[in-house]
């Protein structure tokens, strides 16, 4: 959460980090602000809610709103507000700033909060994500040192307490160093002072940094994305390092300022994919990628012989004893993560015929958990920064547990702390909902269920050949499904007035209605609920009348009566219905309002895909009320604070 961007060198920096900023901009939005060193000073502009009220304040030109704009009219729209943002550029003549976009934790979201924050005179700005935990200790000392304090963030302690070394020995480097070590909690900080001109300090903890090196120009920036267009080559900043940038070099250090030597990595993520590529959101850009998203994390995977799939293997580990003796697999998430561990739960139950424990990480962390020596631990984070499963990653350690992570993001705190790591290559997720990191962790997860079932002869070699055969179909089911997209779309347009909206399924359709709940509820703010369909009748059933939508989930072929009958019994109470799913004989033909026909993937592998209808409900229903699915309310995107 929050996204920090610093530049160093020949270019008018303003620009440059706004553009940048808007790349970090599914971290938060609640406010976004620069600091710019101009000739002699610092000047900082900030502003309340999404970067384009900051380029507004800016240029004192207004942002066009893009809602409701033909795709050629929102293009005409972008361009100008790109041609805008260059225009910036008249706002100081400096070739060095930083700069936020923010997820508020302490403090409402205003002018006022917003980052940056400087100490009393103005001279040393900084831009900081995660939280200051001991801030308010800090605040009440410096206060009875006489500082005045100005907004109600905790921050704002970190400017003030750099300034408190800064008098000492006037070098800002030693200041931050001091500064950090009183510091408890979480941080990304990027740090400008006036009396330096040349540079920008950075550290972190427990937030992510990384360090673009450019030709003649360096960055700081929450994520890679935000410098892409600059530089693709970066330093990962470890715990607790402290980097100094300067135009032409960059110097790491550690917390005791020792010299850290080290080549930055390369990174080969495509341009296009921060892009939006003529899709009106970044979602359904998304969604439409899922095919290809699938293939590449299948594909790696899978070894052929005669041009079939003949095993799974995966470069990052060997399937060891481990896998063939685990008594338990302990899988701890967040968010749709979590919801990929609920639908795996079945996968590993069935496949490898092993009892699963899924977890909040949110839980799990402040639990005194009991863990074995023959569990296998699994977390899994987009980001591989979400806090919670960061914490929850150690603590596995701690325990003695051999921890594999599943995340979309290589050099991630996660990928870097976990045993072994497995990456979905989904490529970068810009929209705050989560979709194709979703169904590529599924895949993960399913490859990982399957080749256990093999190692531990729980699955017969025939039904093992043909559950591959059928994965690697599994892409060209989900570009199947993404055709429905207009019956999808007319549905949305229907119902998105409905006040409650219910998924159920039974099974796997049961952990899955809960991620197509979430998606729901996140860009659309409708009251949505996801229900064993077994246990409606025991209480949920209540809720249902006639301003209620329930869509059921029905990808097991044996439960099919059973699910009609629970939409029998919801539409008897005035209820709208719809049904995902595979069936072709008609078992819902009398009782469904609306069928999304999904394709049959076979051996229950449909619960990969079987979330992309959702996906798109959600996303229709979010543009049928006017709402920007992107940037969904109270919501950022890695969330990398408790
Ligand atoms: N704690 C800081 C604030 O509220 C930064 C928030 C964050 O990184 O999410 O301004």
């Amino acid at each position: 959460m929050c996204g920090i961007v610093g530049y160093v060198g020949e270019k008018n920096a303003t620009p440059v980090l706004i553009n940048a900023l808007k790349k970090l901009e599914y971290r938060g939005y609640d406010s976004a602000g620069i600091a710019v060193l101009g000739d002699e000073d610092i000047i900082v502009k900030k502003a309340k809610g999404a970067i384009k009220y900051l380029v507004e304040k800016i240029t004192g030109e207004i942002v066009k709103d893009s809602k409701n704009l033909s795709k050629e009219e929102t293009e005409k729209a972008e361009a100008e507000y790109a041609a805008q943002i260059e225009r910036t550029e008249n706002f100081v003549k400096g070739n060095i700033g930083i700069g936020h976009t923010r997820w508020a934790t302490h403090g409402e979201p205003s002018d006022l909060n917003a980052h940056p924050h400087t100490n009393v005179s103005g001279t040393i700005a900084v831009v900081h994500n995660g939280i200051i935990e001991n801030y308010a200790k800090i605040k009440s000392w410096l206060q009875s040192q006489g500082v005045v304090f100005r907004s109600q963030t905790d921050t704002e302690v970190v400017a003030h307490l750099i300034n408190y070394y800064y008098e000492q020995k006037k070098d800002i480097f030693f200041a931050v160093q001091q500064a950090l070590k009183k510091l408890e909690g979480s941080y990304a900080l990027g740090v400008l002072c006036r009396d330096f001109p040349d540079r920008i300090v950075a550290a972190r903890k427990d937030c992510p940094l990384i360090v673009g090196v450019g030709k003649g120009e360096n960055f700081i920036a929450s994520d890679v994305p935000a410098i892409l267009e600059y530089t693709r080559e970066v330093h990962y900043l470890e715990q607790k390092e402290i980097a100094v940038l300067y135009a032409d070099h960059v110097d790491l250090y550690n917390d005791e300022g020792e010299r850290i030597i080290r080549e930055p990595s390369h990174v080969d993520w495509d341009l296009s994919a921060a892009k939006k590529d003529g899709y009106a959101h970044f979602m359904l850009k998304e969604i439409h990628e899922q095919p290809k998203a699938l293939t590449d994390t299948l594909r790696p995977r899978l070894v052929f012989e005669e041009n079939r799939p003949s095993d799974i293997r995966f470069e990052e580990f060997d399937f060891d004893e481990s896998w063939k003796n685990a008594g338990r697999i302990v899988i701890t998430a967040c968010g749709t993560a979590s919801y990929a561990g609920m639908v795996a739960r079945y996968a590993f139950e069935k496949f490898a015929r092993i009892p699963v424990v899924v977890d909040a990480a949110s839980e799990f962390r402040y639990r005194n958990p009991i863990l074995k020596q023959d569990d296998i631990f699994i977390v899994i984070s987009q980001s591989g920064e979400t806090a919670d499963t960061l914490e929850a990653l150690r603590i596995a350690k701690r325990c003695g547990a051999k921890v594999i992570a599943i995340t979309n993001t290589v050099g991630s705190s996660v990928s870097r702390e976990a045993d072994k790591v497995i990456y979905t290559w989904a490529g970068p997720e810009i929209a705050v909902a989560s979709t194709k990191a979703y169904t590529t962790q599924l895949m993960c997860l399913y490859l990982l269920a399957i080749k256990m079932g093999e190692v531990r002869g729980t699955i017969e070699k025939q039904e093992y050949l043909t559950l591959l055969q059928q994965l690697e179909e599994i892409p060209q089911k989900a570009e199947k499904i993404i055709q429905e997209l207009p019956v999808v779309q007319k549905f949305a347009s229907e119902q998105f007035n409905k006040e409650k909206i219910f998924y159920i399924g039974r099974l796997f359709d049961s952990a899955s209605s809960m991620e197509c709940a979430l998606k729901l509820k996140e860009v659309s703010y409708m009251h949505s609920e996801a229900f064993s369909a077994g246990e409606l009748k025991h209480g949920p059933i209540a809720l249902v009348d006639k301003n209620t939508l329930v869509v059921a989930l029905a990808t097991e072929p044996a439960l099919y009566e059973k699910i009609a009958s629970n939409i029998l019994e919801v539409k008897a109470r005035g209820a709208s219905t719809m049904v995902i799913t595979q069936d072709g004989k008609g078992a819902f033909k009398n009782c469904a309002d609306t069928i999304i026909q999904i394709p049959e993937c076979g051996g229950d592998l449909e619960s990969i895909v079987s979330v992309i209808p959702a996906q798109l409900f959600a996303y229709y229903c979010a543009v049928q009320k006017g709402l920007n699915p992107d940037m969904p309310r109270n919501l950022a995107k890695s969330v990398t604070v408790e």
